[in-house]
C-alpha cells in the first residue's frame, strides 16, 4: 500500500509545495470551509479556512468499501440499542455508579421510559470512525474507534473538501490523481434525512441546541431549505415549554426537531441545562439524537457489544450481520469489579503501550495511554468509568497540515475513516436506513488523541487504492 497520494518528487518539492499551500487555502476559502477564528469565536465578522491536509491520502478501496457496507447495519444497531432499556441499564450500571454525567444522562431516560412514550419518529444521525489497523503479519484491517451518535460533525464541510484536493493535485501536475479523489456528499444525506422527520411530525421548525461556536458553518449548510431557529440551552430555560400535549415550544413556535450540536460533555450543562434537556426529551419533538441514542454511543456500550453472543441479542436470526459488525471490532475489556476486570487490569499493566484506557467521554482529548494507564488503575473503584481497547496502529503517510497561524511543515500523520449513516424509524418501522457519506480526518502521529474540534486532526479525503 503507497503510503503517499502524490510522488516523493511532487511531495519534497519545496518550491512547489510553497506555492501549493497558497493555492489551496484560496480554493478552500473559495469553496466555503470557512472557520470562525479562535479570537472571534462568536463573530462572523473575520473567517478563515478550515484546517485541511495539503494532499488526500490513500486508503485502501476493499476497507473503504466494507466501512461503507455495514453502516446501515450499525443505523439498526444503534436504534435497537437505543430501545432496549433493561441492555442500557445492564451495560452502564457500573460507570452510573462512578460517572455522574453519564449517570445524569442515564436518569433522563430511566424518567422518559416512565412516562408514556411522546414521540414515535425517532431520528439518528451517527458516523462510525475507523482506523486501519497494520500487523506485521497480515493485510490492514478495518477497527472501529468509535460511533458517534451525538453532533457527528463535519458533514457539511466534507461535502466541499473534494474538489479542493482535485483541484490542488491538478496545480501539481496531477490530472489523473485528481479522478481518484471520490465524490461525497454526506451534507445532502444527512439533510435528506432531516428534512424527511422533519416533514413526517408535521413542516414546524427545526431547533438547533447550538452553543455559539466557531464551527458552526459546517450546520448552516446542512439545513439550508427548513426553517431553524438556532438557541442555546439558556435560551430555552427561559422560552421553552411544553404544552399538554407534550408539544415543545420555543419562542411562540412549535418545534419538530431538535438536533443537538451540544450536550455530550459535562460542561455543557448548567443545572438549567438538564432541566432544558429533561424537557425536551419529555416533549414530542423529534430529537436528533434521543437520550437513548445517545447513551447507545457510549464507550460502555461499545465494550459490551464486543462480548460474546451480544450481537446475536440484537440480530438473532442473522448471523451474517453479526459476523460483517464484529469483523470491525478491536479487543475491546471490561472495567467491571470483579475477576473479569482483574484480568484486563494485569493485562494493561503489563503492556500498558498495547491500549488505550477510554472514559465515557466524546469531543476527543479524553483518553489515557501508556504510563499514565497503571496511574488510573491503581483506582480499583474508578476503573468502571473507563474501558480498555486495543491500541489500532495505521500506517503513517506523509502530508502537510494546513492551519490558520500554524507553519507548513512536512507532518508523519496517522487517518481516521468516518462514515455518516442516517436512520428513521416510525413506530416499529424503519423508514430510513442511509449510509450518507464519509469523512477522513488526519493527524501529526505525535498526538495519540484528539479531534478537528480540539485543534488536533484536520480533514482530508481518501484517495482510493
Ligand atoms: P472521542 O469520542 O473523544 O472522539 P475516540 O474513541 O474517538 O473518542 O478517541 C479519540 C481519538 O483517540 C481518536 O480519534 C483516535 O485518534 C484515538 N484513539 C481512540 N481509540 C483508539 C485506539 N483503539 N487505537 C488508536 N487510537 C485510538
Ligand atoms: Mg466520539
Ligand atoms: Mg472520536
Amino acid at each position: 500500500m503507497a503510503a503517499e497520494a502524490v510522488p516523493e518528487e511532487v511531495l519534497l518539492n519545496n518550491d512547489l509545495i510553497k506555492e501549493l499551500v497558497e493555492v489551496a487555502k484560496d480554493t478552500a476559502l473559495l469553496h466555503g470551509l470557512l472557520l470562525r477564528t479562535k479570537e472571534s469565536p462568536y463573530s462572523s465578522e473575520v473567517v478563515s479556512y478550515i484546517p485541511f491536509t495539503l494532499f488526500p491520502t490513500p486508503v485502501p478501496r476493499d476497507l473503504f468499501q466494507q466501512a461503507l457496507q455495514v453502516q446501515t447495519l450499525f443505523n439498526q444497531l444503534v436504534d435497537k440499542i437505543s430501545r432496549d432499556s433493561c441492555f442500557l441499564e445492564e451495560a452502564l450500571a457500573g460507570p452510573i455508579k462512578v460517572d455522574m454525567f453519564t449517570a445524569r444522562l442515564f436518569q433522563i431516560y430511566r424518567t422518559v421510559q416512565q412516562e408514556a412514550c411522546a414521540q414515535s419518529i425517532a431520528l439518528c444521525l451517527n458516523r462510525s470512525d475507523y482506523m486501519l489497523d497494520l500487523r506485521p503479519d497480515r493485510n490492514a484491517t478495518l477497527k472501529q474507534i468509535e460511533i458517534n451518535t451525538i453532533a457527528a460533525s463535519f458533514g457539511g464541510l466534507a461535502s466541499r473538501t473534494p474538489d479542493v484536493h482535485r483541484h490542488i493535485l491538478k496545480v501539481a501536475g496531477l490530472p489523473e490523481h485528481s479522478k481518484r479523489v471520490l465524490d461525497n456528499n454526506p451534507a445532502a444525506g444527512l439533510a435528506s434525512a432531516l428534512a424527511k422527520a422533519w416533514e413526517l411530525y408535521g413542516n414546524k421548525v427545526i431547533f438547533y441546541s447550538l452553543p455559539y461556536f466557531f464551527f458552526f458553518f459546517s450546520l448552516m449548510y446542512i439545513c439550508r431549505n427548513i426553517p431553524v431557529i438556532r438557541r442555546r440551552f439558556s435560551d430555552v430555560f427561559k422560552t421553552g415549554l411544553l404544552d399538554q400535549d407534550k408539544k415543545l415550544f420555543v419562542d411562540g413556535k412549535e418545534v419538530a426537531i431538535v438536533y443537538f450540536r451540544h450536550g455530550y460533555m459535562p460542561d455543557n450543562y448548567t443545572e438549567q441545562s438538564w432541566e432544558v434537556r429533561l424537557m425536551m426529551e419529555r416533549s414530542q419533538a423529534v430529537k436528533c439524537p434521543d437520550i437513548g441514542t445517545q447513551l447507545a454511543g457510549t464507550k460502555k456500550v461499545q465494550q459490551v457489544l464486543a462480548q460474546p453472543g451480544v450481537l446475536e441479542r440484537f440480530f438473532p436470526n442473522e448471523p451474517e450481520a453479526v459476523a460483517r459488525i464484529r469483523a470491525t471490532f478491536a479487543g475491546l475489556y471490561t472495567m467491571d469489579i470483579g475477576e473479569e476486570g482483574d484480568r484486563t487490569v494485569a493485562m494493561a499493566l503489563a503492556n500498558p503501550e498495547k491500549f488505550v484506557l477510554k472514559p465515557q467521554r466524546e469531543g476527543g482529548g479524553n483518553n489515557i495511554y501508556g504510563e499514565e494507564i497503571c496511574r488510573v488503575l491503581q483506582e480499583k473503584s474508578e476503573r468502571v468509568a473507563y474501558i480498555l481497547m486495543d491500541k489500532v496502529n495505521p500506517q503513517p503517510s506523509r502530508n502537510y497540515l494546513l492551519r490558520h497561524g500554524s507553519p507548513v511543515k512536512l507532518a508523519t500523520c496517522l487517518s481516521e475513516l468516518g462514515i455518516f449513516g442516517a436512520h428513521i424509524r416510525q413506530g416499529t418501522d424503519v423508514v430510513w436506513n442511509q449510509c450518507a457519506g464519509h469523512l477522513l480526518r488526519t493527524k501529526s502521529a505525535e498526538y495519540a488523541d484528539g479531534g478537528v474540534a480540539v485543534g488536533v486532526a484536520v480533514l482530508d479525503n481518501p484517495f482510493l487504492v
